[in-house]
């Protein structure tokens, strides 16, 4: 039986964990329980050999080697665009040693991270982590490990959950929920602080090695729900040992004289100075471990730092858990007013908490423990056991529960969720489920989600904080009767400010089924559906309402290529709105649309979230030729309706070869304005035109006489029948042989017929995509 695990997925570390009777953490491919989050692209030595992904505890060793080629604390550019101010501040800081740039295929937004030479997406690089994990624990369970709850902070965006969901698709994991965190925590102190029908209200304070996360959660019945969130990303152990190296260079260079330690390091050889970094790094932590537990801690790194003289100057530090405490007593109290802060923020004060449970490696040091303590009451806080491996236990908790089958707690047969007692042994496990405390989690809706109306309006479909999952569904209509294109655009407000969280394009093709009568008074509507599951995973269609068939869902990714190609169209389509090309223009850029969308709707797989490269290259073809052709102000489409038209209307008049040489021609412009580059497409337009000024001869005037009485049908009727009485006049004067007559009217109706079309083809028209309600 495949294995459904818990993952979580840190900054600084990744742990799985699964449940069958007890919890366990499943240990790496290493024996450790904790795999660092670290990816590295390390090369061979043997010429011609590939670069491989190496992570974990090793990927950690070689970045004192190679520290370019080598990612920590991917977590923090998941789901990120290129232009964020955190990413643009961390950019070339000493948070990061290595490359990021925009990513190529993405849009002006995307993020990509530089190693080796090569372009990767962050969901690339978790996905390493998270094959790992997968892969170490098929290891130790000797079995597949197909579905997993992953973790992600209370405070991931829509974009950074798509983003966690895509490395898991990349890893080969089947998601079954993404878990906030507190939750996660909240799950993993177990039953007696979360279970019970009264209702409870605990805060989850998670530090971290990277991060600092709050969460004030209401649980009741099994049932968790979020009232708030706060903390700050950057803030986490790597601060503490920061400040606590600070403090060891500090002392050795008093005790050495030496003015400007920093410079001092600085200037050593390049191995020494790797080498001393490296350690001292090392050991500050292992100090402030001991910390927390010892009373005194020793810092030494011996024979590696040397002075101009060649003597070595030796680091060796003791530090009291009295100093310690004074030397990070900023760091705590931050964390303390960001506590303060956040219960402000939901108008709470700490009496109203129940449970203080503290989470994260750094939620050990004595000095925060104490300070929650004397700012909610000692008798509130809970230290978690296991502070580092809570979150993943309480994922696989709640995998467990999610798990279409498992493993009876008493005799190990396979049990079905429906089951009340297990078929085997008669265990009561509907008892047991009850007794486990978490029977789901209520989830809402982080944000208002709005649709964008033609005229600039939001529109709102789901509120924040409707409990997920949920599902709303309303009709509008279309702008225009004549309407192909259907642009949606979905958006969030967050901070008050508008945040894009995906687009949707349908188009509409001439369709048989759409019949004329259907198009001719009214605008066609359109029902438009948002539905937003459990882990916050959005996906949105829309099918007209006469004709449901006609539909377009998708879940919504941001930032990604095909969002890229869809930005670019709009442009081209907002751009000859704007010029007010001509309507044949319009005509032929309306029609590469309608091809360039069904492609583009197929570039990103809804199943991995991968880029197909092959219909990318063909969508961006045609993209990029549509803009080409319309600002160039050309048209395949309008060449073979000419061409059509002039076969039906005329098809007896024009000589068998040259008919079929007419439609091998239109035959290789409809694939060219398919398939062809620019290029070719120009020259296939070119060759057609000619071909019908050469071989339609007379028909050519007829069509225009016949243009003139359509385009007066359209606008000024009564000036119509002259137009078309002169075509069937001049028609008949040929079946008689009469070429006089037929020269004759020809010239008499020519002059009146071309200013008509003149003035008719000088018109523009308007590309309608837009929706209203
Ligand atoms: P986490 O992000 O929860 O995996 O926590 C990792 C951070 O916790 C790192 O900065 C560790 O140095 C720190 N840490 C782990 N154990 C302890 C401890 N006993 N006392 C203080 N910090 C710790």
């Amino acid at each position: 039986m495949s294995k459904s695990i818990g993952i979580d997925l840190g900054t600084t570390n990744s742990v799985g964990a699964i449940k069958k009777v007890h919890t366990e953490v499943l240990k790496n491919a290493e024996g450790d329980l904790i795999t660092p989050s670290c990816v590295t692209f390390k090369k061979k030595k043997l010429p011609f050999s590939k670069p491989e992904f190496v992570v974990g505890k090793h990927a950690v060793e070689w970045m004192k080697q190679d520290p370019k080629n080598t990612i920590m604390s991917v977590k923090r550019l998941m789901g990120r665009n290129f232009q964020d101010k955190e990413i643009q501040e961390i950019k070339g800081t000493r948070r990061l040693n290595y490359e990021i740039a925009r990513h190529s295929k993405g849009t002006e937004n995307s993020l990509g991270i530089i190693l080796g030479g090569k372009e990767f997406t962050p969901e690339e690089i978790s996905s390493k982590i998270l094959g790992k994990i997968r892969k170490d624990s098929e290891a130790v369970l000797k079995d597949e490990v197909e579905y997993a709850v992953i973790t992600v902070p209370a405070y991931f965006n829509d974009k950074q959950k798509h983003a966690t969901r895509t490395a898991a698709a990349l890893a080969g994991l089947k998601v079954r929920r993404l878990l906030p965190e507190p939750t996660a925590a909240a799950i993993s102190f177990g039953v007696d602080a979360v279970r019970g029908d009264e209702a409870q209200t605990v805060f989850i304070f998670d530090f971290g090695g990277g991060t600092f996360d709050l969460s004030v959660l209401t649980i009741s019945g099994g049932q968790f729900l979020e009232v708030g969130k706060g903390g700050d990303m950057w803030l986490g152990g790597e601060d503490i040992d920061r400040m606590l190296a600070e403090y060891v260079l500090g002392e050795t260079a008093k005790e050495y004289n030496i003015e400007n330690i920093t410079e001092f390091i600085e200037n050593q050889d390049g191995k020494r100075k790797n080498r001393f970094i490296g350690e001292l790094k090392d050991k500050v932590e292992q100090a402030k471990i001991r910390l927390s537990t010892e009373h005194e801690a020793y810092i030494e790194i011996l024979g590696v730092l040397k002075d101009s003289d060649k003597d070595t100057v030796d680091v060796d530090v003791e530090v009291t858990r009295e100093q310690f405490d004074e030397i990070i007593a900023p760091t705590v109290e931050k964390t303390v007013a960001l506590t303060q802060k956040m219960l402000e923020s939901i108008h709470f004060t700490p009496d109203l908490i129940d449970k203080i449970l503290l989470v994260g490696g750094s939620s050990r040091i004595p000095s925060v423990i104490a300070a929650l303590k004397k700012e909610f009451g000692d008798e509130k806080v809970m230290v978690h056991e296991r502070p580092m491996l809570a979150i993943a236990e309480g994922a696989a908790i709640l995998s467990h529960r999610l798990s279409d089958t498992y493993e009876c707690p008493k005799c190990g047969n396979d049990a079905a969720q429906s089951d009340t007692v297990c078929n085997n042994c008669r265990f009561d496990l509907e008892a047991y489920t009850i007794e486990q405390g978490v029977l789901d989690i209520v989830h809402s809706a982080a944000h208002d989600y709005y649709i964008r109306l033609g005229n600039d309006e939001m529109h709102l479909l789901v509120e924040k904080n409707t409990p997920l999952p949920c599902e709303a569904s309303e009709v509008f209509k279309l702008v225009h009767s004549e309407q192909k294109l259907v642009h949606l655009k979905f958006y969030n407000i967050v901070n008050e400010q508008e945040e894009s969280i995906g687009d949707l394009w349908l188009g509409i093709e001439a369709n048989e089924k759409i019949k004329k009568e259907d198009r001719e008074n009214e605008p066609l509507r359109m029902e438009i559906t948002l539905r937003i599951d459990e882990s916050n995973l959005i996906e949105v269609s829309a099918a007209l309402k006469e004709h449901p068939d006609i539909q377009i869902s998708k879940t919504l990714s941001r930032g990604k290529a095909d969002e890229k190609l869809f930005l670019s169209l709009e442009e081209t389509i907002v751009e000859a709105n704007r010029k007010k090309y001509k309507e044949y223009i319009m005509l032929d850029l309306t029609c590469r649309s309608l091809s360039a969308i069904k492609d583009i709707n197929k570039v990103v797989s809804e199943e991995t979230g991968e880029v197909d490269e092959k219909v990318y290259e063909k969508a961006s073809l045609k993209t990029d030729k549509a803009r080409k052709m319309a600002s160039e102000g050309r048209s395949g489409r309008s060449t073979i309706y000419y061409a059509q038209a002039a076969l039906e209307d005329f098809g007896p008049a024009i000589p068998p070869k040259n008919k079929a040489a007419i439609r091998k021609n239109m035959k290789r412009l409809e694939d060219m304005d398919e398939n062809g580059s620019y290029d070719e497409n120009v020259e296939a337009i070119e060759d057609l035109n000619d071909m019908l000024n050469r071989k339609l001869g007379v028909v050519n005037v007829l069509m225009e006489i016949q243009k003139a009485g359509d385009f007066c049908m359209e606008n000024n009727p009564s000036k119509a029948p002259k137009f078309y009485q002169t075509v069937e006049n001049i028609l008949k004067a040929y079946k008689k042989d009469d070429s006089d007559k037929a020269a004759s009217l020809i010239k008499e109706i020519m002059p009146e017929a071309y200013g008509v079309v003149k003035e008719y083809e000088a018109r523009s028209t308007m590309i309608y995509k837009d929706i209203t309600k």
